[in-house]
């Protein structure tokens, strides 16, 4: 259920509101809006009736929403979500680039690829030092070393970290180093890994499951926004399908269907959709021609020697010219590459 108010509501009455909801045993989210101030409300809606909060003052409009999915429907809250994170925004105006090696391979390796990212004007930078493999004797990443040379990498060269969160045992570590942490694929319906990361302050990109329907990955994210964390970004990154002339299918329907029906920004991950490095690039730029709000994109200096993922891994001089396309493509779809200012020219 949704009750949209005056923006002028004093805060008195908000919390009177709020009062009301959770006395009937469901809780309550306010949703910030431009025009609205609204409330959110989970649980037990059955119970309640429209009628008592239409009595209360400042009330204009009490709805019910449809989905299955709440807090992260457009029904919910129609703005599209802005997620801030240091002085970079995510949403509707931007076109946010993530790149990095798959894996996280040593202390060397991750200064080399990030230093000549930063050059590029790249600010946010992915690698795995947990990592879930099919294979237990691949390799599973450093770990606890891993993350500390991200750290290292985030202080010296003042970039912003996305890794990914393995299992909650790990989960307190990664939410130390990482600015975005990566829920993969395999973890999409992990839900005590997804009450947890919506108990953290840290934003998520939440991969779309191998199996999984646009709706199944929206009720995972919900299941983080219901304990609190707004900060979720959705990731498209190929579904299993019937063909096997690629990795996986990457299923770009799912961007303007989930933009219709969430509020949430949506990445594209082209390296794992397609999973052969020579077509990362159209699929990359029809990403962005669909509407997506970013992309995450694998990239490594040797992707014949990585320890995951070279196949799909862009060298940093492909990489350059890709983003060079990109830079054309932003600005027709209306948005701006949030690139460093200061970084070389492309
Ligand atoms: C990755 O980003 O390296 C990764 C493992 O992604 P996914 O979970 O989408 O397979
Ligand atoms: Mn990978």
């Amino acid at each position: 259920m949704l009750i949209l108010m005056d923006l002028k509501t004093p805060k008195k009455q908000v919390e009177k509101i709020k009062e009301k909801i959770t006395g009937k045993k469901c809780t309550p989210h306010e949703i910030p809006g431009a025009s609205k101030l609204a409330i959110g409300i989970t649980g037990p809606t059955e119970t309640l009736n429209e009628e008592e909060f239409l009595l209360m003052d400042y009330v204009e409009e009490v709805l019910r929403v449809t989905k299955q999915y709440k807090l992260v429907s457009r029904e919910m809250k129609p703005d599209n979500t802005v997620i801030t994170i240091g002085n970079e925004k995510i949403g509707p105006e931007q076109l946010t680039i993530i790149a990095g090696p798959c894996s996280l391979e040593s202390r060397d390796q991750i200064f080399d690829i990030a230093g000549e990212l930063k050059e590029m004007g790249i600010r946010f930078l992915r690698a795995g030092a947990y990592k879930p493999r099919t294979s237990p004797y691949s390799f599973q990443g450093l770990k606890e070393k891993g993350l500390e040379y991200l750290s290292e990498v985030k202080k010296e060269l003042g970039m912003l970290i996305v890794t990914e969160a393995k299992d909650t045992q790990t989960l307190p570590l990664i939410s130390e180093v990482a600015d975005i942490i990566q829920i993969g694929a395999r973890n999409m319906q992990n839900f005590s890994l997804l009450e947890q990361v919506g108990n953290l302050p840290n934003a998520v990109l939440l991969k779309r499951g191998l199996a999984a329907t646009v709706e199944d990955l929206l009720m995972s994210a919900e299941y983080i926004l219901s304990q609190g964390n707004y900060n979720v970004i959705l990731c498209e990154r190929g579904i299993r399908t019937f063909e096997t002339s690629t990795r996986n299918t990457l299923d770009l329907n799912a961007v303007p269907v989930i933009k219709k029906n969430s509020h949430l920004p949506v990445f594209v991950d082209p390296s794992h959709g397609i999973g052969m490095w020579d077509k990362v690039p159209p699929m990359a730029l029809a990403a962005v021609a669909c509407g997506a709000d970013g992309l995450i994109i694998e990239v490594h200096y040797h992707p014949e020697q990585a320890l995951s993922d070279g196949f799909q891994s862009l060298t940093p001089s492909n990489f350059k010219k890709l983003l060079s396309k990109l830079e054309q493509l932003a600005p027709i779809v209306n948005k701006e590459m949030n690139l460093n200012e200061h970084a070389n020219q492309i």
